[in-house]
């Protein structure tokens, strides 16, 4: 090759690479490159339609409702009324996943039937495959009787109403999701969190494809009223990291609240069931730990149903992501 052809080959050569460099975006030049993270205004619509007086109405039903705790008599009429307030809400073929139990409690043994409700949005595309949110009805006192009042409004009344109202704004919206939500109020969660036990461990027996799991409990207590100190814990799980990751930036752009990921207590609660089985999941609960756990002042004056309302809003945001 002469000296003269190595200098146009060598011209060419740049000019190839320089026009390559040129016609290259952000995204294609940097593979670490994403987006900065931007709200989708169909979600952020979604979920504003949630409504902190419905979840406060929601939960005093529930709350009158005495008492609540898992063995004593009025069990199965407590279910039924979840049943039907499911109904009303427009989810007709709520289901009574109802079981055989056999308990320990106060040196006694129990054998009662016991009851998960389970309302469905059955999915236009992946009807097999399920997002589960769920949250328990019983209730229990650390010390007192139980049998007589447990008004656990925040552990776990206020849970289940939050279910409510995730299944109140998706019914009004007609929304249609590709996958199948499952929104379940557990049975049986304090003594044993045996609710919870018997679906995932059917789930799991039947192959049934879980997406992951978000657990709806003590989500109603924060004591200050100034939004930024709202914060929520993620407890998450060896096999849900990346679903709880996901949550921290979800509630970034759609709820006011600060995340928090102290796992000390994610053995307590329905989603560690999931884990168990093999299914990602996460235990949702108040980062402000309250003083009225198990007592009689676990009461709806000592809610905060704006707050409960912000932790629905990150549920609500994940399952429509997801979906829609
Ligand atoms: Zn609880």
């Amino acid at each position: 090759m002469t000296k003269s052809l190595n200098h146009v080959f060598f011209l060419l050569l740049m000019i190839l690479i320089i026009g390559s460099g040129c016609s290259k975006t952000e995204e294609t030049k940097d593979p670490f490159y994403s987006p900065p993270p931007q709200a989708d205004p169909f979600i952020t619509a979604f979920v504003s339609d949630l409504n902190a007086d419905s979840i406060s109405a929601y939960t005093t039903l529930l709350q009158n409702m005495q008492p609540r705790f898992m063995l004593s008599e009025n069990r199965r009429a407590i279910a039924m009324f979840i049943r039907n307030k499911f109904i009303q809400l427009g989810y007709p073929a709520v289901q009574v996943d109802s079981f055989y139990l056999t308990s320990y409690y106060n040196d006694t043994t129990y054998h009662t039937w016991q009851y998960n409700i389970i309302a469905s949005v059955t999915g236009t595309t992946s009807p097999d495959s399920i997002y589960v949110i769920g949250a328990h009805y019983d209730a229990t006192l650390n010390s007192g009787n139980p049998w007589i009042y447990t008004p656990g409004a925040d552990d776990d009344a206020g849970g289940v109403a939050s279910l409510f109202e995730l299944a109140r704004v998706m019914k009004t919206r007609n929304f249609q999701s590709k996958s199948t939500i499952q929104f379940i109020a557990f049975g049986a969660e304090e003594l044993n969190m045996d609710g919870s036990n018997n679906y995932a461990q059917k789930a799991a027996i039947t192959g049934k494809k879980i997406k992951w799991m978000l657990n709806h409990d003590m989500i109603s207590y924060e004591p200050s009223s100034v939004q930024t100190d709202w914060k929520v814990n993620i407890m998450d799980y060896a096999n849900s990291t990346a679903l709880r990751m996901n949550a921290q930036r979800v509630a970034g752009l759609y709820t006011c609240l600060g995340t928090a990921n102290d796992t000390t207590h994610n053995k307590e609660g329905d989603s560690y069931n999931f884990f168990l089985r093999g299914y990602p999941a996460l235990f949702l609960i108040s980062f402000s730990s309250t003083p009225h756990y198990h007592t009689l002042q676990d009461v709806i004056g000592n809610c905060n149903f704006n707050y409960c309302r912000e932790v629905t809003k990150l549920s609500c945001a994940m399952l429509v992501e997801q979906n829609k």
